[in-house]
């Protein structure tokens, strides 16, 4: 026992010299609950009576997986037998798969392997997602002659599909003579998570007796390939097969992979549904919904199913207060902060990540510092590279250059591109040259990936006349491919009705958008309005820039908006990328034009236009 940690060495000779009978046991911590029996049964003598040992390890391999290992290995070799390693090693395969892995080459020279022990070794093979390990692991299937076990070959098909290899999948699957809903599901779920949707969907509907489980598999593996809208479908068709809800798993499943759409209309249908089942005090459809009602821009209704949650969690008060602060709501989201803490409920660093983002987005420097700092002094959370982003966004776009620089350059996480572009983001609108032509020579060697980075550079370069750097950035550009980038999109509701339009594309009715979009320009520019052309790539002719800018997609979706919607109502769109500078000086024109509000959800944040200004007061 002397190889226990010293802490649980103290309380085992405590009880084995104070306990006479089980204590009292503590149900609250399973950990303790095993300790007191493993006591006990010390104490009495009987920790070697057959049963014991293999319960207590399985136990420990789950809850403290170091103390399995302590305990097998102080056993007596006499007692190893494939019940005993298989009690050790398949709780290790869920909760510490890399632990066990150096147990495999002592059974495989002891020749203890049965159809549970490589069901086992498959297991942790799929846990820690190694291809090789598993493949390895199914060679020994056919040495040990267990190849055809139907235990093995079901792990075997999730150990491939898992592992990405859904080919080696399909091959064991077609093997296997009696299949049971199991192995249907994991193949289904295997195709679907690995993106060959067309083959999920095919051999799900050669399954026969499809449940619940195999639904929710297909659904999840089409919202993990990032299919929202065909995963969100599929669910409506298991809705009219007339397959019964009974827990609230795959409702908070789609309910997350329908907020990606953004749209309203589909969130109060959900909502609607999630009434009608009876799931409306489940706490974790509750986050569900608030998430997306702030994702359709309704940040009310959010608040109002927020305010209904019986019991919330640190999940229920992060999601509403990231909700608070992507629609630039900096001061609810830290009322929000407050709230939560004086309720005693301990901040994780999600809710950290959102506070700064919203006083990022507020221009509060001095409150975002000091969030920034209690995170790390009082809640002992060590700050990732998504907290040193929002702080250095937060210092970079009030001006605080140099503060910024000094802190990606001391960082004890190393920035990624997106970081640096924030700053040099910052440089480029605050006009600090110098600094600009560091960072973009810095992010010239870790060769960005975002095109928008590029554009960044360009321009950095551009304004300080190094026009050789110019034409170098674009030839990167073009090198790396970069240009067949994920092209900006934006999608519009209008009542029952979404139509989603492409940068440069030519909708049906084009000529009534192009008019209404050249009115609204002619009146702009009356007002006052000049084109920023700073967001188009520089070796672009100046007309080509505002003919580019004329076209981006939020503003060929935002005039059918106008088109389309009942007047005076409000204009919902969503954007894939940042929305360009440029067209948020457009949008607040528009609303004052039109006297309509508009809101945006771009790749960052929120956007409320009103009668000539937005809600995010030209920070974001
Ligand atoms: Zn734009
Ligand atoms: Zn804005």
């Amino acid at each position: 026992m002397h190889s226990l940690p010293p802490f649980l060495h103290h309380l085992a000779t405590y009880l084995s010299h104070h306990t006479t009978s089980l204590p009292s046991l503590p149900l609250h911590s399973p950990l303790l609950t095993t300790f007191s029996i493993h006591a006990f049964l010390l104490k009495s003598g009987n920790l070697h009576f057959h049963l014991f040992p293999s319960l207590l390890i399985s136990s420990y391999a789950s809850l403290y997986p170091p103390l399995s290992l302590s305990l097998f290995r102080s056993l007596p070799s006499g007692l190893l037998s494939p019940r005993l390693f298989s009690s050790l090693l398949s709780p290790l395969s869920r909760s510490n798969p890399s632990l066990s892995l150096p147990f495999f080459p002592l059974l495989l020279s002891r020749s203890l392997l049965d159809p549970f022990l490589l069901s086992s070794l498959i297991k942790t093979c799929s846990s820690l997602r190694h291809l090789s390990f598993g493949k390895q692991s199914h060679c020994i299937t056919i040495l040990c002659g267990s190849s055809a076990d139907p235990i093995v070959q079901s792990s075997l098909v999730d150990m491939y599909c898992k592992c990405g290899a859904t080919d080696n999948a399909r091959n064991v699957f077609d093997e296997i003579t009696e299949k049971n809903k199991v192995v249907w599901t994991a193949m289904v779920s295997g195709y679907s998570s690995n993106g060959r949707l067309e083959e999920a969907l095919d051999l799900f509907s050669e399954m026969p007796m499809k449940n619940l489980f195999a639904w929710t598999a297909l659904i999840s593996g089409f919202f993990r390939s990032g299919e929202w809208f065909s995963g969100v479908k599929i669910f409506n068709e298991m809705r009219k097969e007339g397959i019964k809800i009974d827990d609230c798993f795959i409702l908070s499943n789609v309910i997350s992979g329908g907020s990606h759409l953004a749209s309203l209309e589909l969130g109060k249908q959900l909502h609607g549904l999630v009434f009608k089942l009876g799931f409306l005090r489940s706490m974790i459809i509750g986050n569900a919904l608030v998430d997306i009602y702030s994702k359709c821009s309704s940040i009310s209704y959010a608040r109002k199913v927020f305010d209904e949650i019986a019991t919330k969690d640190v999940v229920s008060w992060t999601t509403m207060l990231v909700g608070e602060a992507q629609h630039g709501r900096a001061d609810e989201a830290i009322l929000l902060f407050n709230k939560m803490t004086n309720m005693g409920i301990k901040p994780n660093e999600v809710t950290f990540t959102g506070l700064i983002y919203a006083c990022s987005h507020a221009g509060l420097v001095q409150k975002g510092r000091e969030l920034f700092d209690s995170m790390i002094r009082d809640y002992h959370i060590k700050p990732k590279l998504q907290h040193y982003t929002c702080l250095l966004d937060l210092l970079s776009r009030s001006g605080h250059l140099s503060e910024a620089e000094d802190i990606i350059s001391s960082m004890p996480c190393s920035p990624d591109e997106f970081t640096w572009a924030v700053l040099l983001s910052a440089c480029n609108k605050h006009k600090d040259i110098d600094m600009g032509i560091r960072l973009s020579h810095h992010l010239l060697h870790i060769k960005p990936k975002d095109p928008s980075t590029y554009v960044l550079m360009s321009n950095a370069f551009a304004v300080a006349g190094k026009w050789d750097y110019v034409a170098k950035v674009r030839i990167l550009m073009d090198e790396l491919g970069t240009l067949k980038k994920e092209p900006g999109y934006t999608w519009v509701e209008v009542g029952k009705e979404s139509f989603i339009f492409y940068a440069g594309d030519a909708p049906k009715n084009m000529k009534e958008i192009k008019d209404l979009l050249g009115e609204l320009e002619r009146e702009m520019r009356e007002r006052g309005y000049i084109p920023d052309t700073s967001f188009v790539m520089h070796d672009l002719e100046e007309v080509e820039k505002v003919h580019q800018l004329s076209m981006h997609s939020e503003r060929l979706a935002v005039a059918q908006g106008l088109l389309r919607s009942i007047p005076g109502s409000v204009i919902r769109l969503v954007k894939n990328l940042r929305i360009c500078g440029d067209c948020h000086t457009f949008f607040k024109f528009v609303s004052d034009i039109k006297n309509r509000k508009i809101v945006v959800r771009d790749a960052s944040r929120f956007h409320h236009f009103e009668q000539g200004s937005c809600s995010c007061g030209d920070f974001w």
